[in-house]
């Protein structure tokens, strides 16, 4: 799913100085440790990869993909130009949507909330 109305909520809230147009360093690189952590500490039913590039309406996006390389797996995406925190921040949105992907209820139901919970709560450290 595309996190379209996430956008919306972030523009209004006045995030988009977050923005880093000109590029910075690999936010890839500097993301993929926290998703092999959450992958540890919170497995999803799959294996998750991860993009980093141009998304021209969301600041991300889970989606359930099948390819010859990797087989059944989670992709998420999340746009080239986040900063470090909202990259993090972004990662921790779509994992959810991966760890309650076969729960009822839509995009961003109960089910991805306690999702969301667990995954804000081991970004955080905390039990
Ligand atoms: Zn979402």
């Amino acid at each position: 799913m595309r996190d379209k109305s996430w956008t919306a909520v972030s523009r209004r809230a006045g995030y988009m100085e977050i923005y880093r147009p000109e590029g910075g360093p690999d936010l890839r690189a500097t993301l993929l440790p926290v998703l092999r952590g959450l992958e540890e500490g919170l497995p999803a039913r799959l294996p998750v990869r991860l993009v980093v590039r141009r998304l021209r309406d969301c600041w991300g996006f889970c989606d359930l993909r099948r390819t010859r390389r990797d087989g059944p797996h989670f992709l998420v995406c999340i746009d080239d130009r986040s900063c470090e925190a909202m990259g993090r921040h972004t990662l921790a949105h779509e994992y959810a949507h991966a760890l309650a992907w076969d729960e009822p209820g839509g995009t961003h139901s109960d089910a991805w909330g306690r999702a969301y919970a667990a995954v804000y709560r081991a970004l955080e450290g905390e039990e």
